[in-house]
């Protein structure tokens, strides 16, 4: 704790009674977080200050600039904290020059000052961040936006900090059991399962548990737009889906207003909780409706996973908030990981690659189908099949969890040689069973390292002649990226493979580098408009256009368009009015062992009875 008159006493909290609600967490992580503004003021330091309850105290991290060392009590005698004060509400960031004696700032080697209020919800001032030059310097708008951010995410720091500590002012925070309007768990019983977690996981380190700690960003905007009762009703519906998201042991808490956590139990490596943070991601960004309005929810999420390092509960919660306040300072709806989370993925990325090859040996990978659906009649035209991993002992792996372990080792071009193959395979045995559907098209994904393959040519010849299946009915999906990013070879390739006869559709298309060029350039058949465009357009008004003038873009050009993940019947309906060829997604049908595809295709699967409903 700093007095402004003594300037003899330590700057951090170590020998007074901390202020603003701060522990002994706080110094530490408001350090770290001020780190992350260095980049982008450009300063030589950054510095977090927090207000004591007299409004003319203060503390400062563990390691304040030099500056602020020699002379703690510069920033009250400059005026500096008196403005920072008056700022309530407004985000302004003050200069060198608007410090009343600004020469002794100079004196201390001061050349440059940016600093930023850290306002409260309520409007109450906090503290501020200031970010220092030796050397005199104008600060450009990134420089002041970038120091505003920080400012907003160390008042998030603190909320964070009161809400799991106990030091927190009562009223502040939700029932410490139970959460009233979620249901859900509250910070009472949070923090005892953290704590029981902790203690089996020093029993048992072989099963780490993994928290992840989530703020809804923007949140205020809900409230003050469409008023308190419709943020309630987002909160539930946040919460529903999270819990939507874990298995029967884990633990979903609401912590304060718009502060979740997840604690996941007995995870086997950092891959299972980085996977429930995508999850939580993807479940949150269908939309909700609030009254007559329609919202996206999007949230900043910090994984961490306990370990040696992260024994005791405070230190993997300080590792999760950390986690999540670099995420949201990189900005809206971003994961981050602790570093133990990211140095066990990174290890298992290489058990990854060895237990492929083991599975590439022992035929471990089967392929689910996804029906494709013409928007003129609602006939199911084709599929396209997706890969997937049936592990021995983790049950069915997806494509995101081993297809880019098996790019980055070149083991993808042995397990696309191997989908292509049984693609066609299983295509012509369904063919031949009573009452199938003739002619159905197959579409198989290339990743970029197969794309650029000299005999990937070869390898598609000769699978289609191996099994009988005509060209004209082998659809070979390749990303936007790879296109741009092989276009050494995207031309010679692309005009080979359609040689053969087979079609080429552009996967993702969107997302990527999107070029008009490689459109008008390469003798492509189809577009597959990505899934986030789709999902958007019945929300957005620019979506809708955009994917509209896809729509009539393509048609000009003589190509077809595939819409992705089409999740609802509204969207459907939308794209088939926008003159989509082909739909594909939830709506119509998930992707389905061959088994189901097959019964699927023969009218018996739900989604073709639902369209006849
Ligand atoms: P993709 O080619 O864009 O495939 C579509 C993905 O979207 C599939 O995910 C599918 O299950 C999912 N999807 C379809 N409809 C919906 C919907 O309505 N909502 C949502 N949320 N998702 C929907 P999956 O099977 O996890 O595959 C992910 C990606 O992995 C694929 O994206 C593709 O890029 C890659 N992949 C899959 N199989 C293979 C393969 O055999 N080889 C290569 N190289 N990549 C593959
Ligand atoms: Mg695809
Ligand atoms: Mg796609």
């Amino acid at each position: 704790m700093v007095t402004p008159t003594s300037s003899d006493v330590p700057l951090s909290g170590s020998g007074g009674t901390p202020a603003v609600g701060s522990v002994d967490l706080l110094p530490a992580t408001l350090d770290q977080l001020a780190r992350l503004a260095i980049p982008v003021t450009q300063g030589d330091a950054v510095v977090i200050v927090l207000l004591g309850a007299d409004r003319r105290s203060f503390t400062a991290g563990e390691s304040p600039p030099t500056w602020m060392a020699h002379d703690p009590g510069i920033l009250l005698r400059t005026g500096i904290l008196a403005r920072a004060v008056e700022a309530a509400e407004t985000a302004l960031a003050l200069q060198l020059g608007d410090a009343i004696d600004h020469e002794a700032l100079v004196e201390l080697g001061v050349g440059g000052l940016l600093v930023a209020p850290i306002i409260r919800g309520d409007g109450l001032v906090e503290g501020l961040v200031a970010a220092s030059a030796r050397e005199p310097r104008p600060w450009g708008d990134d420089a002041a936006l970038g120091l505003i951010g920080l400012a907003r995410i160390a008042q998030s720091a603190l909320r964070w900090h009161s809400l799991l500590l106990d030091r927190a002012p009562r009223g502040r925070r939700p029932d410490a059991h139970l959460d009233p309007l979620t249901g859900l768990a509250g910070r009472g019983a949070f923090l005892k399962r953290l704590h029981e977690a902790a203690a089996r996981a020093q029993r048992d380190p072989e099963s780490p548990f993994a928290l992840v700690l989530l703020d809804l960003d923007d949140f205020r905007a809900v409230n003050d737009s469409l008023g308190h009762a419709a943020g309630d009703e987002a909160l539930v519906e946040v919460a529903r889906r999270l819990e939507g998201c874990v298995r029967g042991g884990d633990l979903v808490a609401r912590l304060g207003g718009d502060e979740f956590a997840l604690l996941l139990e007995r995870v086997s490596d950092a891959r299972e909780p980085a996977l429930v943070a995508a999850r939580v991601q993807e479940a949150l960004r269908a939309p909700m409706s609030l009254g007559a309005l329609e919202w996206v929810a999007s949230a900043s999420l910090g994984l961490a996973l306990s370990g040696p390092g992260n024994g005791p509960p405070e230190a993997i919660l300080r590792a999760a908030d950390m986690a999540m306040f670099r995420a949201k300072y990189q900005g809206r709806g971003r994961i981050e990981l602790d570093d133990r989370a990211r140095h066990a993925r990174a290890l298992t990325q290489l058990e990854t690659e060895a237990a492929l090859r083991l599975a590439l040996e022992r035929d471990e990978f089967v392929l689910h189908y996804q029906p494709l659906v013409r928007f003129s009649d609602g006939a199911v035209t084709g599929v396209e099949a997706l890969v997937r991993w049936q592990h021995p002992t983790r049950g069915l792996l997806m494509p995101d969890e081993f297809v880019p372990v098996a790019e980055g080792s070149g083991l993808i071009v042995q397990l696309g040689r191997w989908v292509l193959r049984h693609a066609l395979q299983e295509l012509a045995a369904w063919e031949r069973r009573p009452g199938a559907q003739p002619g159905l098209t197959l579409a198989v994904n290339l990743s970029a390292r197969e794309f650029a393959q000299v005999d990937l040519v070869r390898a598609v010849s000769d699978a289609l002649t191996e099994t009988g299946v005509e060209p004209a009915r082998l659809h070979l999906e390749i990303t936007e990226s790879t296109l741009f990013t092989r276009q050494d070879v995207a031309m010679d390739t692309v005009t080979a493979l359609k040689a053969l006869g087979t079609q080429i559709h552009v996967d993702d298309f969107g997302t990527g580098y999107s070029s008009l060029s490689y459109l008008h350039r390469l003798p492509l058949d189809a577009i597959k408009v990505d899934r986030s465009f789709v999902r958007a357009i019945q929300v957005e008004s620019r979506a809708r256009h955009l994917v509209s003038s896809l729509v009539s873009l393509a048609a000009g050009i003589g190509i077809d368009v595939v819409a992705e993940g089409v999740a609802t019947a509204g969207q459907a309906r939308l794209l088939a009015e926008m003159g989509c060829t082909w739909g594909q997604g939830f709506h119509f049908g998930r992707p389905a062992p061959a088994f189901e595809a097959v019964r699927a295709v023969t009218g018996v699967l739900p989604f073709t009875e639902r369209r006849r409903a």
